[in-house]
């Protein structure tokens, strides 16, 4: 079985030497879906594969339900990306397979290089990766030697290695206050939403480069002000890569591991949830007598185009995940000096989140759990 069809998809290229951005195309191959039959055999298979080869399996919340619950059922993790790279670092196996997008599996091998790093597909990337070229980004900071540069994570190991600091979603905010608490000024790259909520909650001073998540950018604010008409005792939980407009409506701004928080604490039965519909799986484990619907995407004033769906994230299946198990190929290699000088902006990261103790792991017992709304809150 293959996943050889391919399809176009269209992401928004920042310029940034004249301030503006462009539409430029990328791929992502669809996926093959396995019977239910084949299903449990690959499962059986990449259990046995996972234990014969002491390898463990991390998992993003936007990958598919099947992998999910592998990841769980076999010892691994299901989580951000913050989360991902931490659980990666400390575990005791000897081989990671990342199912998730590139940058997350680069991340894992600059952290743990002495360790094999495997991916079900390679070629799984991101818009905001994409839209960041390290070359670019250099020259843009070359161009502000003044400010402390900050980047998400969903960047290449080479623009990481450009980075004094880097962030995930879940994390960012409080690492920025605290550059701006020491009076720095910040280049942020590479989502230019998730930056101008954090310089909107913070007043930090930043210059933003325009990239975009294309997932959360088609969001749209006036569905989902009918949508909340519809549904009025529904609390909105949104990621802020969505664009302001959306932002502006929610009760709860945060990463995906804080929108699963929120959604098992709050009191609400309903939720209308603005990011990858990946997440549902989690977030409906997490509170099985919730209602969860996902934000609108398409309507009157737009055009669905990844329809609430990473295209890449979608291209991690177990057709692909046990092929990668059976022949030991899609091995990440990062560079090594671009490894070490990415490290330093990663171990800061983490550094930070330990001393903060922030625990951003969603386990089945909530009192273990740290309060994760620092920071965060109605929008
Ligand atoms: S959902 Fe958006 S930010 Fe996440 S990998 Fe896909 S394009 Fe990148």
């Amino acid at each position: 079985m293959q996943m050889e069809a391919t399809k176009v998809v269209e992401f928004e290229r920042p310029q940034m030497d004249s301030g503006t951005s462009c539409v430029a195309n990328a791929w992502a191959k669809v996926p093959v879906i396995p019977s239910a039959t084949e299903k449990e055999a690959l499962k059986q298979r990449i259990k046995q594969l996972l234990r014969e080869q002491n390898a463990v399996l991390v998992a993003h919340y936007y990958v598919d339900a099947d992998i999910q619950d592998l990841a769980e059922e076999t010892g691994g993790c299901v989580s951000d990306s913050l989360e991902m790279a931490r659980f990666g670092r400390d575990h005791e196996a000897k081989t990671l397979v990342v199912a998730g997008v590139r940058f997350m599996g680069e991340t894992a091998k600059i952290l743990s290089p002495e360790k094999r790093i495997l991916m079900p597909d390679l070629d799984a990337t991101c818009s905001l990766d994409l839209g960041c070229p390290a070359d670019e980004f250099a020259a843009f900071c070359d161009e502000h030697p003044d400010r402390t540069v900050v980047v998400y994570a969903n960047t290449s190991a080479a623009v990481k290695a450009r980075a004094d600091w880097m962030v995930t979603s879940s994390i960012g905010l409080d690492i920025v206050a605290d550059l701006h608490a020491q009076g720095k000024k910040i280049l942020w790259a590479p989502d230019k939403h998730l930056g101008a909520y954090i310089q909107k909650q913070t007043g930090a001073d930043m210059l933003l480069w325009q990239g975009s998540c294309l997932v959360h950018d088609e969001f749209k604010s006036v569905e989902l002000e009918t949508l909340k008409e519809e549904y009025p005792n529904a609390k909105v939980l949104v990621h802020p890569e969505s664009p302001a407009s959306v932002v502006a409506l929610a009760d709860v701004v945060g990463s995906t591991t804080q929108m699963i928080n929120a959604a098992k604490e709050m009191d609400a039965k309903e939720f209308i949830v603005a990011t990858d519909n990946g997440i549902l799986h989690k977030m409906q484990m997490a509170a099985p007598d919730k209602h969860f619907i996902v934000a609108p995407t398409a309507g009157n004033s737009a055009t669905c185009k990844s329809c609430a769906h990473c295209p890449w994230m979608a291209m991690n299946g177990l057709v692909n995940l046990a092929q990668v198990l059976e022949t030991g190929a899609n091995e990440i290699h990062v560079d090594s000096e671009v490894g070490k000088k990415a490290t330093v902006c990663i171990d800061r990261m983490l550094d930070f989140a330990a001393k903060k103790k922030a625990n951003v792991r969603p386990s089945a017992d909530l009192a273990k759990e740290q309060k994760l709304f620092s920071g965060i809150g109605p929008a």
